[in-house]
């Protein structure tokens, strides 16, 4: 049966969407959250307690944690030795919490900037004043705007609840998420779009016979559940297939590695398709009793030679011939994975359909060893802010674009608007924990955008470059004095023993000086709006409990349990009759975009140029980790990859600082090494993202390596979806003198 993908259902569905640290016995049972251990570990982390409910926020991936704690004082992270997750393990940046817990450079009062936006001048305040200006400040640009002159940036589990205040019930349309428009948007509204969800990271890596990644590049993007069940997959004897223009530490693992050109991974992907189909090489049973407009896709990608793609890809067409026939004889237990952050090119979306559809194709839905969606737990309660009466489009639907979206507006239409007044001006804006500054594309025009506020107010943990251009800053509990978050899966490895758990997040410690949580800080301002009898908890602890209470759990239970609760799970294999395929969608044609995966060129470097790509660095999580100080020590810059070939034309030899000019005539505030290399295609240059912060703050990484988003000026919104795809901007390395 096909899905009735219509419009308004897929924005209801998009919505829906190392170093291991082992414990040698288990952690005692909880009484009031902080509990005496059995556990006497050696050297200086004896004479202590195990506080029990940590969740790391050191990135994403929110791994489970349990502290070591002396004296009211955070000593030493570990994961909790009951987690089915990431067990044990907690990577270099998960151990390196404790150094964002106690770093000095830390918020730790409301300020208030006497100076100027960009060149701040702070001065202490108190919380009452703080928050009497927050509130008078948004409150009167609602009266003379209405809601639409807010613009909101959240990031981080504990943004979930002060967005849900200014958009539903003060009522503001214009909120982007960087983890949508940056990054995984894309990913999630084209698996939407073909197979009706999003896809999560959930490929059974562990059970494959064959893993391709596209740009994926694990051991230097560590995630710890996700990098074990990579590695389990290889040590299993799976067969490794990457797909880069860089010998990234996954390409060094692979049995191929496909060093592709730039952008042209969609045309890669339909020549495999295309191969398959006209080799009858694909799986035909699949196709009939799931698939929609399979008959339309493989008509539409005819065209797609190995000899037409391989000139357009730049490897051999012998080399995408052994891919596919690789997927072919191990099909259908192949892991084909969706990535994470994949707004690159701006036609990113046609290579995430085309991802989805290949594991259509190869029928590696609901196999061991393919696309599997795990049972986690269900029946969790809800807290929400009430939805005021609010009237008028939002910047989606006055443009008439995006129709695939995912939930929030276009980080670019809100830009757009507030440095133009139209559609209507943006005058107040509210950024939490996010870093527009490094986060979106055009550095230049978004420090514009803020500068032409009438008010800015900033609440954070660190003081990142945003915080620069605040009016009032305010200084927020960390991850390890709060609660917020309900983590909740299943077991790491799809086919071990079916399990579910369950746990929140619940500080280790309390919060230092005058920092204060999120749910607090909402409601404070929220009372002072006028909004007081909409507030839906009073507290964190009364939100996280509501939560918990729909699966009959609660925070005095997960305490008893360690931190975690463990119930028997599902077996996640196999796929419902009606699980459907849409390897042609009518309802993307209906919009005039292609029914059918399509490749679509994108610009080439101009002469003299490289194409900037980046990524992810293993122990840092882009700029929110650049003070941290032993994280640092590790990796204290960001070296730029060259070619050796180029290297040796422009005079460069390994370990040389150069600075940047980009295709606009951006050069780069700071200058990082060189490290030549022939793991890197000669028409582009790689970088790990995040570094340079401009806010001299942040004593440890203030201008420490290169700021590759200042580099990034120009950007590839993926017509579907307004995403920004980055990878569109073009270097000239300059030798530093
Ligand atoms: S992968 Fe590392 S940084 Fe991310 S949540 Fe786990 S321990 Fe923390």
């Amino acid at each position: 049966m096909a899905i009735n993908l219509t419009r308004r259902n897929f924005l209801k569905t998009a919505s829906l969407a190392a170093a291991s640290v082992p414990l040698s016995k288990v952690v005692a049972k909880a009484e009031t959250g902080v509990v005496k251990t059995p556990l006497i570990p050696p050297g200086s982390f004896k004479d202590t307690k195990t506080a029990v409910g940590g969740i790391c926020e050191m990135c994403f991936w929110r791994c489970q944690l349990v502290g070591k704690v002396r004296d009211g004082r955070l000593v030493k992270l570990e994961g909790n030795p009951k987690s089915i997750d990431n067990g044990t393990a907690i990577c270099a940046r998960g151990n390196a919490g404790i150094k964002l817990l106690y770093d000095p450079d830390r918020l730790k009062y409301p300020l208030k900037n006497v100076g100027k936006r960009g060149a701040p001048k702070w001065k202490r305040i108190s919380w009452e004043e703080a928050l009497n200006e927050c509130a008078s400040k948004l409150k009167g640009i609602v009266d003379k705007y209405g809601p639409h002159g807010l613009a909101m940036f959240p990031h981080g589990a504990s943004a979930k609840y002060p967005m849900h205040f200014f958009e539903k019930t003060v009522g503001t349309p214009n909120v982007s998420e960087a983890s949508f428009f940056q990054c995984r948007g894309i990913r999630d509204t084209a698996y939407v779009a073909t197979i009706g969800t999003a896809p999560g990271e959930n490929v059974d890596m562990p059970n494959a016979k064959v893993i391709m990644l596209l740009g994926g590049h694990f051991g230097e993007n560590v995630h710890v559940s996700h990098l074990k069940r990579y590695l389990k997959g290889l040590e299993n004897g799976a067969k490794l297939i990457v797909v880069d223009p860089r010998f990234s530490a996954s390409a060094g693992k692979a049995d191929i590695w496909v060093k592709i050109k730039p952008g042209t991974d969609t045309a890669f992907l339909l020549a495999i398709m295309n191969y398959l189909i006209q080799n009858d090489k694909y799986d035909k049973k699949f196709v009939e009793e799931h698939g929609e407009g399979f008959e339309t896709m493989a008509e539409g990608i005819s065209e797609w030679t190995l000899e037409k793609a391989a000139a357009i890809c730049d490897v051999p067409a012998s080399q995408i011939k052994e891919v596919a026939d690789l997927l072919a004889a191990n099909a259908p237990n192949v892991s084909i994975h969706p990535g994470r952050h994949v707004s690159w090119y701006g036609n990113d979306f046609q290579r995430e359909r085309s991802l989805a559809c290949l594991t259509g194709v190869l029928g590696a839905y609901g196999v061991k060893g393919g696309f599997v969606k795990p049972k986690g737990p269900k029946g969790f309660g809800k807290v929400s802010w009430p939805h005021g009466e609010h009237e008028g489009e939002n910047l989606k639907e006055i443009a008439g674009k995006y129709p695939f979206a995912p939930p929030g507006t276009p980080t670019e239409l809100i830009r757009d608007a507030a440095l133009s007044g139209d559609p209507y001006p943006i005058k107040g804006c509210v950024i939490w924990g996010q870093n527009p500054i490094q986060t979106i594309p055009n550095q230049q025009r978004t420090i514009r955008m803020l500068k032409q506020m009438d008010f800015v107010m900033c609440v954070d943990v660190m003081p990142t470059d945003i915080t620069m251009f605040a009016d009032i800053l305010l200084p927020e509990c960390s991850y390890l004095e709060r609660y917020d978050y309900i983590k909740k899966g299943t077991q790491w490895n799809f086919a071990d023993k079916h399990q579910q758990y369950v746990s929140a997040r619940m500080p280790l410690v309390d919060p230092g000086f005058e920092r204060k949580d999120g749910v607090w800080i909402t409601n404070e301002i929220a009372r002072r709006m006028g909004y007081g009898d909409k507030i839906p908890v009073q507290s964190q602890e009364e939100m996280v409990d509501k939560i918990l209470a729909g699966a009959g759990l609660s925070i005095a239970k997960l305490k008893a349990e360690d931190g975690i609760h463990i119930q028997p799970g599902k077996d996640p294999y196999g796929i419902s009759e009606d699980f459907t395929v849409n390897f042609a969608n009518e309802d993307l044609e209906d919009e005039g975009f292609p029914a059918i995966p399509t490749y679509i060129p994108v610009e080439e470097p101009p002469a003299g140029y490289m194409r900037l790509l980046y990524g992810r660095a293993p122990v840092h999580t882009f700029n929110r980790t650049q003070n941290n100080v032993w994280l640092h020590a590790a990796m204290p810059e960001n070296p730029v990859w060259v070619n050796d070939k180029v290297a040796k034309r422009l005079g460069l030899r390994d370990g040389d600082r150069v600075s940047f000019v980009n295709q606009d005539g951006v050069k780069s505030r700071t200058t990082t090494t060189v490290k030549v290399t022939p793991g890197i295609r000669e028409d582009a240059v790689y970088m790990y993202h995040g570094f340079g912060s401009m806010n001299p703050e942040l004593t440890v990484g203030y201008n420490q390596g290169v700021d590759d988003q200042s580099l990034i000026t120009k950007l590839a919104v993926d017509p579907e979806t307004g995403c920004s795809g980055m990878r569109n901007n073009f270097v000239r390395l300059v030798k530093a003198s």
